[in-house]
């Protein structure tokens, strides 16, 4: 027993001497773990899921000086993250950023929050509008899911317009697979919804020859295009993915089937610009993607949650982001080709 006591000793006095050698002269506020930096603990769905892992690292970075977070996996399950968020409050964190696993579980989290009076701040899956009107401590990170669909439809409007061969039967309309994220998702709906939109609003008469969930998941995505591909062969004229992991599998999938070698082409199109898809740019086989920016929402999440847990009311001045009706951070999207990949880096 004694000599345990002894050794966790000797470790505190370790951790004093490296804290104050690496903040010495530095006024405090530096990243040794000072006592006055607020804690926020932070629930993803998931944690294996591409985009999220950059936001994720995002928010790490974005924590350094400013806050003690310490970042959970939900693993997909709502009861699950429901754990995790009862644990935080048991703990007194002094404020939440939330990636909710099902949206429509906002609710109760908020409620639970409200009675424990800590802030919640929202991540990439949007709240019921009724939801976020429930408590004023509540506010919601994201993108508008509309502006990239018509982002993603827009990049085939103009591979279209380009390319009168990629009208391979000749029939005056564009024959397209569509690959959707996970059903109720915002992103999913509204990026189906407004690509679509987005062909029809250039003029394009189009089919849709098959639909499917890939569950924003690349290994999904590559065996519901390896099945269209078997029902429609080469009836398929483009491919439409609710995000770049599910795109990606569709291009290993036209790959085993021959294409990007010689003439047999296919646009593919994704949303969010990860590295792979990048690199699938530069290679030819992506067509284009949408700017999925994860920096810039891990580290706005990050500072409204830092300028709550003080007991402030975020604003432009003290988070650095615009806020609409004082509780929505939206950052933009941006079209991404291989003519401007380093938008995107
Ligand atoms: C991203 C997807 C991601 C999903 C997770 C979306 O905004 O585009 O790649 O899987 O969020 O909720
Ligand atoms: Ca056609």
């Amino acid at each position: 027993m004694k000599k345990w006591t002894a050794m966790l000793l000797f470790g505190v006095m370790l951790t004093v001497a490296g804290c104050s050698s690496g903040s010495s002269g530095a006024g405090g506020g530096n990243s040794g773990g000072s006592g006055n930096e607020p804690n926020i603990g932070v629930a993803i769905y998931k944690f294996d899921d591409t985009f999220m892992t950059g936001v994720r690292n995002s928010i790490t970075e974005a924590a350094k000086g400013k806050a003690k977070v310490d970042i959970v996996d939900s693993q997909n399950s709502q009861p699950t993250q429901n754990d995790k968020i009862d644990l935080f409050i048991t703990k007194k964190v002094d404020a939440l950023v939330v990636n909710p696993v099902d949206r429509t579980a906002a609710g109760v989290i908020i409620d639970k929050a409200k009675a424990a009076d800590i802030p919640v701040v929202f991540l990439n899956r949007e709240p019921l509008p009724e939801d976020m009107k429930k408590w004023d401590k509540v506010y919601y990170v994201g993108a508008k899911a509309e502006e990239s669909g018509t982002i993603s439809g827009q990049l085939l409007v103009d591979y279209w317009k380009a390319n009168p061969d990629a009208d391979k039967n000749k029939d005056g309309v564009l024959q397209y697979v569509m690959l959707k994220g996970e059903p109720g998702h915002q992103d999913a709906e509204l990026r189906t919804k407004y690509s679509v939109q987005a062909l029809e609003d250039a003029g394009i008469k189009v089919e849709k020859v098959a639909e499917d969930t890939g569950m924003w998941d690349r290994v999904k995505g590559q065996e519901k295009m390896a099945a269209f591909l078997a029902a429609h062969g080469d009836k398929i004229e483009a491919v439409l993915a609710n995000n770049d992991d599910m795109a990606l599998g569709a291009i290993e999938a036209l790959k085993a089937s021959g294409y990007f070698t010689g003439d047999k082409k296919m646009p593919v199109v994704g949303v969010d610009a990860t590295a792979p898809a990048l690199q699938a740019l530069k290679d030819g086989t992506m067509l284009g993607t949408v700017l999925n920016d994860a920096k810039n929402q891990g580290k706005a999440a990050l500072g409204l949650a830092a300028v709550l847990a003080k007991g402030e009311v975020p604003n432009k001045d003290n988070s650095g982001y615009d806020l609409t009706d004082g509780k929505f951070v939206w950052i933009p999207y941006k079209k991404i080709t291989k003519d401007n990949i380093d938008d995107a880096q």
